[in-house]
């Protein structure tokens, strides 16, 4: 499977440019890649499940020092396959990707931050 990798621009945490983060996703972990200073936060996978309740609203609205990212992307999805609108939500403690077609949720947990290039 090819991970996906979005670029989505914004304030980096690190540097403050607003310059492109690059999300990486792959199976079992995740980065997030800041273009300018190379600020990257690493995501393992925790678990995966059928979200029947609105996680990415519920963790959205989760107190946070920093603002989470909401990330919508048509993308084909691990689970079902589809090309379908996939929901991914950034915060500071963990990482969700949602499938608006089949609701497969994949959590990911925040891990480590690597701030030197
Ligand atoms: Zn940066
Ligand atoms: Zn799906």
């Amino acid at each position: 499977m090819n991970p996906w990798k979005i670029p989505y621009k914004t304030t980096c945490f690190n540097c403050k440019k607003n310059v492109n983060q690059i999300v990486e996703i792959y199976l079992n972990q995740a980065f997030v890649k800041c273009e300018n200073c190379g600020a990257t936060r690493y995501y393992i996978l925790r678990n995966t499940y059928i979200d029947e309740g609105n996680i990415i609203e519920e963790e959205k609205n989760r107190k946070s020092k920093y603002e989470p990212w909401l990330l919508e992307t048509e993308i084909k999805c691990f689970n079902c396959e589809k090309k379908c609108i996939q929901d991914i939500l950034i915060t500071e403690y963990g990482l969700f990707v949602r499938c608006k077609c089949c609701k497969f949720t994949r959590h990911y947990m925040f891990h480590m931050i690597n701030i030197s290039k």
